[in-house]
């Protein structure tokens, strides 16, 4: 092993390593700059040394319990390894655990702990505090529980929110005199509030001044979140307090908490409080402040002995909602507790003597259920539901259910424990967002913001064609129940293009309870803070991508029940719709889509004439005719009857089937004369922007519509960005098959190299990425060009977009669920180059320098297989025998025997 060792003091680090040229011992001084913050200095210092280490040893750590690698540095303590392994990328472990196991043991022991597990040390305030708890939520598909405090209420520095998936309700607020209705994910009673306090004086409060330390750990192996604080109260008690928490992943109705005080320096009488509190609303956003958040009606509470009921329901979708708790304690005896009842909120207490030294704790299970899946009385479902006997019980549980999610969605990197970390993360919250087990007895879809938050009111978008095919990988029927979600709606959406003057289905761009629109009509720009109409809802690509999401899960699947049933009847409506969408000119004979915006939300029109949309928005043009190619295929393969039945449910007829394969050939795109493909008509009439000038007056420009709306001006009129637009189809399609598709058009491309190379490079210096979904996107792309540089550093940034909440605040809202899904994508898709999109695995690995193997497991067309990709061998086992497309050339591969392809 080559370690780097460090003493890090309040102004200094001392560093020390043997050169592995000279092999001399390397001692030097590092001097903090007080004036950077600390992760830029430890990045500079990280500059200045060579590249070799494998491990990083602290030698200073301060003696806390809580982890031996905590250091003084500017006055204060810091996890200093947490701040190494993130930019080094390998473990860092302090000198007593060197002591205890050797060095060798000790990095290996904490390169495992550091891929599983989110710590944060220390205590936080304000939207980092609200980013980090959205990153600690947990869940099981049915809800989700922010990792807030169990101490806190919602304020300005924390925020308990608990959703339970499809749980909306509409609330209609008068804006600058426009009724604007906003339908939001409610944010249900909190039950996970608990606090302490002694000798019958007030209950304890959060706040930083009487922290001491405290250690926050999502292990999430277990599913265990957990958080150790010292407290030293304005009193001088000290007291060691141990919450945790746990989601039950099985019965999916249930989490348990356990609160563990330890008096350090006083003896005398104690008491536990809990509560499940109805007056909660929804207050995670600031930009919502001003429209209405009271969801919530609380109907009655009930309590009996240990347990507490609180029934509510929601004010306009009339969903009625039963929060049950049960109290116990696995070390005080009789459990003595007191009930306030309120008609909002039950609170219990247990009162107990303590003894200097001793642990109490006492354990709370909560249940919670709806209207929306349980039929019947749910105080009855409450009363009768089972409980765990102890919490160390729902611990085994959660640990259990979360291997085999995980010997499921088996994912290891080899040589970079930060992307292992963060793509582990990224997993943990598909499944806290989604389970097949779960959302087979629900109808709801993913969101863009998880359960995680508030932003976009739990809405679902076309954030889906970034998540689905991650679950389609291992968790097919996840997939189906999540499609489902918008058959159940193809209603609505039909209703949706009615009302828009066309046929077949219009899928709303932001989906809610019932699928129609829930797309705001204003929308507040923060630095104005004026509300500014709002046209996204003309992002009428969704419906592609759902067709998209049933193409793939097909395909991946072969299900034909599924095609049969439901999957061909939403491609024959959305079909039908894009016909509906299209206009002729006689002329040219060519078809145009107008009234459209494209995926860069930047464009919302044309600068006179911003309500009117965009005509020939290259991706949606470029996908409906992939859609229509699509539906040209089940045409001429599935059975007539089959046929007969799907088109007579969509109204479809041979002629609309006629129409589809003239259309396709004959959308209309533009080029310039260096063979960029506009993002729609006109777009090189648009004038560049100077970006120079606005990143000097701003720093931050990602939000380039912001900020000319602010100055009077108006985003329409430049070429600039938001995120991936004209590209999109490239990130979409497989390669060949976006080239087919444009040969399709009429456009034959002939140096396909090139014509990505520039295209990319155009686009690429006009985009902000004001969306997080930008970054992975053209991750992507640059590989697609071999520049792996760029594709890296563009990864690395969508990897880390919520854990280092880079657009500032919004991970506080909740976490991208987009960026989560793709960054796993990429990884499997594109980095291990195990393509799935095609009628047969396609290999093509780039893996990342700094990475050494790439392993996963993932099942395709019912085989399942498990690959360890290198940077020069493919391994590969399936469980079928199967032929897979190797850099171009057909292999066969034997059930259960490695396969090892060299490249
Ligand atoms: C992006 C959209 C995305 C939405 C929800 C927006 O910022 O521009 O593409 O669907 O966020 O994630």
């Amino acid at each position: 092993m080559t370690p780097l060792y460090l003493t890090v003091t309040d102004k200094h680090i001392k560093y020390s390593y043997e050169d592995q040229n000279t092999t001399a011992t390397v001692q030097q001084d590092y001097n903090i700059n007080p004036k950077l913050p600390l992760t830029e200095n430890f990045t500079n210092f990280k500059l200045k040394l060579p590249e070799y280490f494998d491990v990083i040893v602290i030698l200073n750590p301060i003696d806390v319990e809580m982890k031996d690698t905590i250091v003084s540095c500017q006055n204060q303590p810091i996890d200093i390894g947490l701040y190494m392994e993130n930019i080094f990328h390998i473990p860092t472990v302090g000198i007593h655990q060197v002591a205890k196991l050797g060095l060798k043991q000790a990095a290996s022991i904490e390169a495992e702990y550091a891929g599983w597990h989110l710590d944060y040390y220390g205590y936080e305030s304000g939207k980092t505090q609200y980013s980090q708890e959205a990153m600690q939520t947990l869940g099981n598909g049915y809800f989700g529980l922010r990792g807030a405090y169990v101490e806190s209420k919602a304020d300005k520095n924390n925020y308990p929110g608990t959703y339970v998936a499809g749980v909306y309700n509409q609330l209609t607020t008068s804006i600058n005199s426009k009724e604007i209705v906003n339908e939001d994910l409610v944010n249900l009673p909190n039950a996970q509030y608990i606090t302490f306090s002694i000798d019958d004086t007030e209950k304890f409060k959060l706040n930083g001044d009487e922290l001491e330390d405290v250690f926050r750990s999502l292990d999430m192996r277990t599913g265990l979140l957990t958080t150790t604080m010292l407290l030293q109260l304005k009193n001088g008690k000290r007291l060691k307090v141990v919450s945790r928490k746990v989601a039950d992943m099985k019965n999916y109705h249930s989490y348990s908490l356990q609160y563990t005080v330890q008096p350090l320096n006083f003896s005398g009488e104690m008491k536990i409080h809990t509560e499940i509190d109805g007056r909660v609303v929804n207050a995670n956003v600031e930009r919502y402040k001003n429209l209405d958040s009271h969801h919530l009606v609380t109907d009655k509470t009930i309590n009996e002995q240990n347990t507490a009921i609180l029934l509510a329901h929601t004010r306009h979708s009339n969903i009625n909602i039963a929060v049950g708790s049960k109290l116990d304690s696995p070390n005080l005896n009789d459990l003595n507790v007191h009930t306030d009842k309120a008609h909002d909120k039950v609170s219990q207490s247990v009162k107990f003597d303590v003894v200097e030294g001793n642990s109490y704790t006492l354990e709370k299970t909560v249940s919670v259920y709806t209207s929306l899946e349980t039929k019947g009385d749910l105080v009855e479902a409450v009363k009768s539901h089972s409980y765990h006997k102890t919490f160390a019980d729902a611990v085994n549980n959660s640990m259990e259910c979360w291997q085999d999610i995980w010997s499921n969605e088996y994912l290891e990197i080899d040589g970079d424990i930060t992307s292992q970390k963060l793509l582990h993360l990224n997993a943990f919250h598909a499944t806290v967002y989604a389970q097949q087990n779960v959302n087979k007895d629900l109808d709801v879809s993913v969101g863009a913001r998880g359960l995680h938050g508030e932003a976009y009111r739990g809405h679902v978008f076309w954030d889906e064609l970034f998540i689905l095919p991650y679950y389609n990988l291992h968790y097919p029927d996840l997939t189906k129940s999540l499609l489902m979600y918008r058959y159940n709606r193809l209603g609505a959406a039909k209703e949706y293009a009615k009302s828009n003057g066309n046929v077949g289905a219009m899928f709303p761009w932001q989906s809610g309870m019932k699928g129609d629109e829930q797309s705001q009509i204003m929308h507040l720009n923060p630095i104005t803070n004026q509300w500014d109409p709002d046209n996204s809802r003309k992002q009428r690509h969704v419906s592609l991508s759902i067709a998209y999401n049933i193409w793939n899960y097909y395909s991946m699947t072969n299900d034909e029940e599924f095609i049969r049933d439901y999957g061909l009847e939403m491609l024959l409506n959305i079909t039908k719709f894009w016909i509906s969408m299209t206009d002729y000119n006689e002329e040219t004979g060519k078809y145009s889509i107008s009234n459209v915006m494209g995926p860069d939300e930047f464009h919302e029109g044309y600068p006179d004439n911003e309500e009117s949309g965009l005509t020939n928005n290259a991706y949606t043009n470029i996908m409906t005719s992939w859609v229509f190619k699509k539906v040209d295929y089940f045409s001429s393969h599935e059975p007539q009857d089959i046929l007969d039945d799907n088109y007579k449910r969509a109204d479809f007829s041979e002629k609309d089937l006629e129409l589809t394969k003239k259309i396709r050939h004959n959308l209309e795109l533009e080029f310039n004369k260096d063979d960029i493909l506009a993002q729609f008509d006109g777009y090189f009439n648009l004038k560049p922007i100077d970006f120079d000038y606005y990143r000097r007056q701003y720093g931050d420009i990602s939000r380039m519509d912001r900020i000319l709306k602010a100055e009077g001006d108006n985003p329409d009129d430049y070429q600039v960005a938001k995120q991936a637009d004209s590209l999109m189809a490239l990130y979409a399609l497989r390669e060949p098959t976006f080239f087919h598709i444009m040969s399709d058009l009429g456009y034959e491309i002939k140096d396909k190299h090139d014509f990505i190379t520039k295209n990319i490079e155009y686009y690429l210096s006009r985009t902000t990425h004001g969306s997080t979904l930008s970054r992975i996107v053209y991750a992507m792309l640059a590989l697609k060009v071999n520049n792996n540089d760029l594709a890296w550093e563009l990864f690395s940034q969508a990897l880390t977009s919520d854990y280092y909440d880079i657009q500032g605040g919004t991970t506080a809202e909740g976490i991208h669920l987009g960026v989560m899904g793709a960054t796993l994508n990429v990884v499997t898709c594109f980095f291990a180059g195990i393509d799935y999109r095609g009628p047969e695995i396609e290999i093509d690995p780039h893996v990342p320098p700094s990475w050494q193997s790439i392993k996963f497991n993932m099942s395709f067309k019912g085989t399942h297989f498990y690959f360890t990709v290198t940077h020069d061998q493919v391994r590969v086992i399936p469980d079928n025998d199967i032929v897979v497309v190797f850099k171009g050339k057909k292999v066969q591969l034997d059930a259960h025997k490695e396969k090892m392809l060299n490249y």
